[in-house]
């Protein structure tokens, strides 16, 4: 209840930041960010600060990274790897292209780091991207921030005793979304396909789309068992029940805004109807509101 509450605040002072800080690092300050790190199975755990929930598998044969937010974090972040780990990093894997996932690259590269992504992360990174429904211009990263090595449809890490599977789920989030099972440890990194507890956030030019979240998290489920731990890209820790929670959401909320463009509702007409006000409550105070929920859904539909 407490973790909640103080997800809901941050939720909150998240979504007072200006749109263009969220996804870029420019402006933010980061000084008074702490990297916090959960223990979640034996050798694996959930480390959170400002950005992309991170997930890291520590053992013998080195550190694999899930995400690693911003690069004037990356400092404190090796540090808290560190204090749990007696071995360096030695891969990351980025869950998709967004910059508060993928902004600590550069340096971890420059530290001898091998990234690895889906090609589309490679392809989106590599060139200048238009993200439309914030009117935002990201440009291309540096080279040394792009993965070393990307894959089309999956890959698998056999390192620390752990079976770790990278699985490509297509036009969910954006085109070049991935999720990380581990599957000895039965813990799941969604990316960005999960927020636990608020409205995701849909890249549609960036490739997304809700019939893919929503397929994408039909998959994770069917991963899932009632002891999966699941970490989400945004929000706190999370279980099979809260991806069937916000599955569910997704479905009624697609089918609601289906029937209004059926009727001949235009996006601002559908808006004003609040087809969600009974959801809005609970899941429309993160950074996503609802109306911006809508208009992903309409442009997912519409286009
Ligand atoms: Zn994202």
């Amino acid at each position: 209840m407490i973790a909640k509450v103080i997800y809901r605040l941050i939720v909150v002072l998240l979504s007072c930041l200006p749109v263009s800080q969220v996804f870029s690092q420019n402006a933010m300050d980061f000084s008074q960010v702490e990297i916090k790190s959960q223990k979640i199975a034996d050798n694996v755990y959930m480390l959170t600060g400002s950005g992309g929930n991170m997930g890291v598998l520590t053992g013998a044969d080195g550190v694999i990274l899930i995400d690693d937010q911003y690069a004037p974090l990356t400092d404190k972040i090796t540090a808290a790897i560190a204090a749990i780990s007696d071995t360096a990093i030695r891969f990351l894997i980025n869950t998709h292209y967004h910059g508060d996932h993928t902004g600590g690259n550069q340096n971890l590269a420059k530290a001898g780091v091998i990234i690895v992504a889906h090609d589309n992360v490679y392809r989106r990174m590599s060139t200048e991207n238009f993200m439309a429904s914030f009117n935002q211009t990201i440009p291309a990263s540096p080279t040394e921030a792009l993965p070393v090595i990307s894959f089309s449809d999956n890959v698998m890490f056999h390192v620390n005793n752990e079976e770790v599977v990278v699985t490509h789920l297509q036009n969910g989030h954006t085109d070049g979304d991935s999720i990380i099972y581990f599957r000895n440890a039965n813990v799941i990194h969604t990316g960005d396909l999960v927020f636990n507890g608020a409205y995701p956030l849909i890249d549609i030019s960036g490739g997304g789309s809700i019939d893919g979240m929503i397929a994408a998290q039909d998959y994770i489920l069917s991963l899932a068992d009632d002891e999966t731990r699941i970490i989400p890209g945004h929000g706190t820790l999370g279980d099979r029940a809260a991806v069937q929670a916000l599955n569910d959401v997704l479905i009624t909320a697609r089918e609601r805004v289906r029937k209004l463009i059926d009727a001949g509702s235009t996006l601002e007409q559908i808006q004003a109807a609040r087809p969600n006000a009974d959801y809005d409550a609970v899941y429309g105070n993160g950074f996503i509101n609802p109306d911006r929920f809508i208009e992903f859904i309409y442009t997912s539909l519409t286009q």
